[in-house]
């Protein structure tokens, strides 16, 4: 076979499947996108009507508008794309890592150029404000296939005196509340260590995954590398049971993270699991509170707290517990909530109704549960789906609000007095995902650091992704890490069983 090479330059082709355009493209980019009525299903480089003939709406959660409809794989679909990506590997696992390094490069160029259409799209899709995705969601995913294009062809060098070799054909499941970033995470990896793909987004946030197909296309990545198919839980279990995967990476609720584990056990193929979090910030009557505020404030409703690993409980030391609360409360006044398409809004709407229910259904826990609600008295919009930013005092450690997830804008606070209560309270959860402190005294943070059971323990500061940081969990937050070179580990074959987690 020829070998294939990556394309050298960077003209975008005219775009076409089927002779119609799914979305508008880039060099047209406005604040509008068009979004097709109907999406299919990405598999082998183009997009198909699905053989399960069935469709589901996807809706704006700020309007409860009908965004359009799309594709709902069956088991049949299913196969067609691990087929797609069987097929595709061969080629993709024997081209040079310089090549396939070109082709992450030019998918996170054409990232760049349509960045605007794409925070759009997303934030339609989401409910998340303009400001978060065109700030946040969309530079990290560029530079997400920027920092793997760069490891593609130095693998040697990460794993030294062993050679490398990809799982082959990997599945991919990734939930609602960082659509296009977690494909991101998820496929970058997986291209740069010569894997092939085939990943489900959440069914309520499909469309810049599909979006992102046409970035592929665009970039001429091989047919069947990536092939995305949309649909429910139902589509999410059918292609991590599919015998011809070599590996399943999961992001999502831990519940169904342990249901996938229970079924792929003893099936041979590779695991990691990225779910859910509690994660705590721990203020100290050292700390430097104005700078905490604004830390804890956007730890807990950055994203509308829809975060797995937001900092959703607060321990602040008794000694300055008051003149914290107070401090957070004229600051939660001022948080900005409605139409997230304005780039003054500080926090969207709550992604779907289900997800709304459940929040309102534990603030409600808290209320019995003797805990003290707090919230900003700001106009909601009438339609739509919308929480306002919400805190929690006298909590207690036993309280619902104090142990499971709600996925949304609530903090619950309590306190502690001594570094040790600080750390028994802190690790005092089922999960292990994030933790922050909060401290003027550089010796306290080293001796914290050490004991947090958590995946990421961020210091002065919180909710800071880079590509080349590691980022995972421990307990029931999962297991295995995405970027750095420790997520690449993840996606590559080592002699001896190294490889994975
Ligand atoms: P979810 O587990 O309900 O769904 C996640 C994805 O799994 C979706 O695509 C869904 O369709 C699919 N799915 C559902 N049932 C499935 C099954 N039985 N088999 C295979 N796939 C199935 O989670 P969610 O509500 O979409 O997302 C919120 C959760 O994700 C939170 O718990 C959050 O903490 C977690 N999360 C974790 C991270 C992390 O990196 N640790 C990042 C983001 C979100």
């Amino acid at each position: 076979m020829a070998k294939k090479t990556a394309p050298e330059t960077d003209s975008a082709p005219e775009l076409s499947f089927g002779g119609k355009w799914l979305y508008a493209p880039s060099r047209e980019a406005t604040d509008h996108v068009r979004i097709a009525a109907r999406s299919e299903l990405f598999v082998g480089g183009e997009f198909h009507k699905p053989k399960s003939r069935s469709y589901f709406a996807t809706v704006n959660p700020a309007t409860e508008e009908v965004l359009g409809e799309v594709a709902a794989a069956g088991a049949k679909d299913v196969d067609a794309a691990v087929q797609a990506a069987t097929r595709a590997l061969p080629a993709w696992r024997r081209l040079s890592g310089e090549d396939r390094g070109r082709y992450l490069f030019r998918i996170a160029r054409i990232l760049q150029e349509r960045a605007r259409e794409f925070a759009v799209l997303e934030t339609l899709d989401n409910g998340k404000p303009i400001a978060e995705t065109r700030d946040v969601d969309v530079p990290l995913a560029a530079q997400h296939f920027f920092y793997h294009a760069g490891w593609a062809d130095k693998l040697e060098l990460l794993f030294p005196g062993v050679r490398p070799e990809p799982y082959g054909v990997v599945g991919q499941v990734i939930p609602w509340n960082f659509p296009l970033l977690m494909a991101a995470w998820k496929i970058a990896p997986a291209l740069a260590a010569g894997n092939t793909v085939v990943l489900k987004p959440a069914e309520t946030s499909p469309l810049t995954a599909l979006l992102l197909c046409e970035v592929f296309a665009q970039a001429e990545l091989p047919a069947g590398v990536v092939n995305v198919i949309t649909g429910d839980g139902a589509a999410g279990a059918a292609l991590v049971r599919h015998p011809g995967l070599h590996k399943v990476a999961f992001t999502g609720s831990t519940e169904v993270g342990k249901e996938i584990q229970r079924a792929l056990a003893g099936s041979g193929k590779a695991l990691t699991l990225e779910l859910g979090g509690k994660a705590a910030h721990l203020v100290f009557e050292d700390a430097a509170l104005d700078q905490a505020v604004e830390g804890v404030v956007r730890g807990i409703f950055f994203n509308q707290g829809h975060v797995c690993c937001a900092g959703s409980r607060l321990l602040v030391q008794e000694s300055v517990h008051d003149l914290f609360v107070d401090k957070l409360r004229r600051r939660m006044a001022r948080i900005r909530v409605g139409d997230p398409l304005d780039k003054n809004t500080d926090m969207g709407a709550i992604h779907s109704a289900p997800q709304l229910a459940r929040i309102r259904e534990l603030c409600a826990a808290g209320e019995r549960e003797g805990a003290v609600m707090h919230q900003s008295a700001c106009a909601l919009p009438a339609k739509g789906y919308w929480h306002a930013p919400t805190m929690f005092t006298g909590v207690a450690m036993s309280q619902r609000i104090a142990r499971e997830e709600i996925f949304g804008p609530v903090l619950a606070v309590s306190t502690f007095r001594t570094p040790d209560e600080a750390v028994a309270k802190a690790n005092d959860t089922a999960y292990g995902l994030s933790c922050g402190i909060w401290t003027d005294k550089g010796a306290r943070i080293l001796w914290l650091a050490g004991r947090m059971r958590a995946g990421v323990v961020w210091n002065n500061t919180f909710n800071r992704f880079d590509p080349a940081a590691p980022f995972g969990g421990m307990r029931e937050s999962g297991f295995g890490r995405e970027g750095g070179a420790q997520g690449l580990r993840a996606y590559v074959r080592l002699p001896g069983g190294l490889a994975g987690a």
